[in-house]
């Protein structure tokens, strides 16, 4: 039996094993995905025990996102760009880092974004993730932060423009942790935003999930535009890793199903 997990502090809320359960059992793989609560100081000596225990690879949430690619043998151009990984992929007794987060947002929106203006809001590790691929797949990208120095930094960085204020989009991403618990109304999350007053632009994607539509997704689904859920891109990033380890295709639907099922 092959194993994967994630690694995380704490970890107990996380929804990825129910997806990688589903995702396993519909392909008929002998796989067990576990989660390994490690706290920060044991993270580096965990995850080479788990390269040298049968595991396959694991992926990595908060804190630890960060400290992924520099204990890795090899990084991706995502993971190296940005300066965290989701996903450490365990093989020949060779550690290698990924990104999935960044190359999930893609594949969740679903839709071309070259050329078309990108606002993304927060510039933290998910600010960072989604500006860097959306910067890959050609869209003209602005960072909005609350602590404005942040954005003005990661643009600098990643060579894309800083917004002052929200401006005029075609598509927007939520990278904040605004509408996460504890849960702000509608009005108080546009006012943490700055997109009061501000109709929703054609596409907008909300990083936070929840059992509950997000302040954000209420926002813009009274637009005419698409809305695409923080669910969606958790299930796209989950398939990333998932072929990484097992080489084999995703089966998307069901996991989408086992996290509709899991809320
Ligand atoms: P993080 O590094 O802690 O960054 C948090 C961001 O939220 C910062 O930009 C912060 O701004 C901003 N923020 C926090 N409270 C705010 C408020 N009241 N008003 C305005 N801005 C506020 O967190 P992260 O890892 O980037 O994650 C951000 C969110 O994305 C979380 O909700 C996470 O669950 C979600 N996420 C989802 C997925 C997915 O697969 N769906 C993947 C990754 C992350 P300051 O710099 O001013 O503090």
């Amino acid at each position: 039996m092959a194993l994967a997990g994630v690694v995380g502090y704490p970890v107990g809320h996380s929804r990825s094993p129910a997806m990688m359960a589903a995702a396993f059992l519909e392909l008929g793989l002998a796989w067990r995905y576990v989660r390994l609560p490690v706290p920060p100081a044991l993270f580096e000596e965990t995850a080479r025990a788990l390269a040298g225990s049968g595991y396959a690879g694991v992926n990595v949430t908060i804190p630890h996102k960060l400290s992924a690619p520099e204990l890795a043998d090899e990084a991706s151009p995502a993971a190296e760009a940005i300066g965290a990984a989701n996903t450490l992929s365990f093989a020949d007794g060779r550690i290698r880092a990924d990104n999935t987060d960044a190359a999930g947002l893609i594949a969740a929106l679903g839709e071309p974004v070259a050329g078309r203006r990108a606002l993304v809001l927060g510039a933290g590790g998910a600010g960072r993730a989604s500006a860097w691929a959306l910067r890959e797949a050609g869209a003209e990208v602005s960072v909005w932060n609350r602590t404005p120095g942040r954005a003005a930094a990661l643009a600098a960085e990643l060579g894309v423009r800083h917004a002052e204020t929200p401006g005029p989009s075609d598509v927007l991403v939520n990278a904040t942790s605004v509408g996460l618990m504890p849960a702000l109304d509608e009005d108080d999350a546009l006012a943490a935003l700055g997109l009061e007053g501000i109709a929703p632009p054609e596409t907008v994607v909300d990083l936070v999930y929840g059992d509950r539509p997000t302040p954000l997704w209420s926002w813009a689904s009274r637009g005419d535009g698409r809305v695409v859920g923080g669910l969606e891109v958790l299930v796209r990033q989950g398939a990333l890793s998932f072929e990484l380890w097992t080489g084999q295709t995703a089966p998307v639907d069901a996991m989408r199903h086992a996290l509709a099922g899991d809320a």
